[in-house]
């Protein structure tokens, strides 16, 4: 018998809600974090965005997961108390020569089941958003902003309680094939001598480090197209004063390249108002995720200010001031690419990896731990 019955290599939003779908089923699960909280990764450097799910190829994981995933998510924040705000969005075309790409938009939102999406003139436009300029928007009203890093936590302490053991400060360093069972070896930290300990199924949930986790277990990363890319997304905040000037999230038509949504106005719980986050140069090759510096690069304040000015013509370039940056764990700098949720077999039985989880990420969690916990890991 294994020590456990699941291990899980992450805590950021998608390991949380693999832990407590876990945990709820009934196994025996551990949780392994290498920093000294849960949620602190990509999980607390994104839009918090619980989004439609109009932009993803119908039938992929994507399409799938953030649909449900959303509705999961807003009953779980409910349940635990946490910020859901539903303020709706919008999607917009500036010039009229977008608007047939507004309109392919929202026909994939309605085969994926996106619902009350609505194409808008733009007269209701600015009776809606008078601070928007728009040739014709899509709205998405279910569209929320929610509290990532909360969520992250709250699904770990509803895990714990049904008897997970979160543990933070533990660092996976070696995955082993040991009998019909992985043997998990965690490195010590401050606090405690390093440990090892067998599972009958491993979950490799790492986020920016979930390529490298998967090669600790033997995979050979670049074969199987799972080598991630990071790239860099940037935000400004936008001055208070303009504070409740747009009460919905307003995005631009996403390039036709699928790699990004494009640079948008984001709104927090608080009504705080950002731009972000822009598309960088993907950072080199075999860039190790520990050694990232997060600073914001001012002088992209000019390109954030030309870009959101077209379709927020109050907004000036002496509004905006450095926020933050996230780095998305991209499988192609440019593209579209789905979730890779993969199930081991043969000497790879009962490890699970979860590579690429990139945007939405955040949307999709507690489906797509769902699907692990009932479709990849069940006997
Ligand atoms: C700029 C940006 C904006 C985004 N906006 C949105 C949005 O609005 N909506 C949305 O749905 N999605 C969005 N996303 C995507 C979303 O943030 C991610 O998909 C999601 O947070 C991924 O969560 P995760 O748990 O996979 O990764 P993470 O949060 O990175 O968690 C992985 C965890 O694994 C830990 N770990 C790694 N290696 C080890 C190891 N060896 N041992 C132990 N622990 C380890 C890390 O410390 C980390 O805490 C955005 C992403 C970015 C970058």
């Amino acid at each position: 018998m294994p020590d456990v019955a699941v291990t899980i290599v992450g805590g950021g939003i998608v390991g949380c809600a693999v832990a407590d779908a876990a945990a709820r089923a009934g196994r025996s699960v551990v949780l392994l974090e290498q920093e000294q909280a849960v949620g602190r990764g990509t999980t607390s450097r994104n839009s918090e965005v619980a989004h439609g799910g109009m932009y993803y190829p119908t039938g992929s994981l994507k399409a799938r997961f953030c649909v449900e995933g959303r509705h999961l998510l807003k009953a779980f924040s409910a349940e635990a108390g946490l910020g859901w705000r539903e303020c709706g969005k919008l999607i917009v075309a500036v010039e009229a020569d977008e608007i047939p790409a507004l309109q392919q938009l929202h026909a994939l939102g309605l085969a994926n089941g996106v619902e009350d999406l609505q194409l808008l003139e733009p007269q209701e436009v600015s009776r809606l958003e008078p601070g928007v300029r728009a040739a014709a928007a899509l709205i998405s009203p279910r569209t929320a902003v929610c509290d990532a890093e909360g969520l992250a936590r709250g699904l770990a302490r509803r895990a714990a309680a049904h008897g997970a053991q979160v543990l933070c400060g533990a660092r996976v360093t070696a995955l082993a094939r040991d009998g019909v069972a992985w043997r998990v070896t965690v490195a010590a930290d401050s606090r405690r001598e390093g440990w090892s300990h067998t599972s009958g199924a491993v979950v490799n949930a790492a986020g920016l480090y979930a390529d490298q986790v998967a090669a600790l277990a033997g995979i050979d990363v670049e074969a199987r197209g799972w080598r991630q890319v990071l790239v860099r997304g940037s935000y400004f905040r936008i001055a208070p004063r303009h504070r409740g000037r747009v009460g919905r999230l307003v995005y631009p038509l996403p390039p036709t390249d699928g790699s990004t949504l494009g640079a948008h106005l984001c709104l927090d719980l608080g009504e705080g108002l950002r731009l972000g986050p822009d598309f960088a140069a993907p950072l080199p090759p075999g860039s190790d995720p520990a050694l990232i510096a997060w600073a914001v690069d001012a002088a992209r304040a000019d390109a954030f200010h030309q870009d959101a000015v077209r379709f927020l013509p109050w907004l000036e370039r002496d509004d905006l001031t450095p926020d933050m940056s996230g780095m998305r764990p991209k499988l192609a700098a440019h593209g579209f690419r789905d979730f890779v949720a993969d199930r081991g077999e043969g000497e790879l039985a009962g490890l699970v990896n979860l590579v690429g989880i990139d945007s939405p990420g955040l949307t999709a969690s507690m489906a797509l731990a769902r699907h692990v916990v009932d479709e990849l890991m069940a006997a």
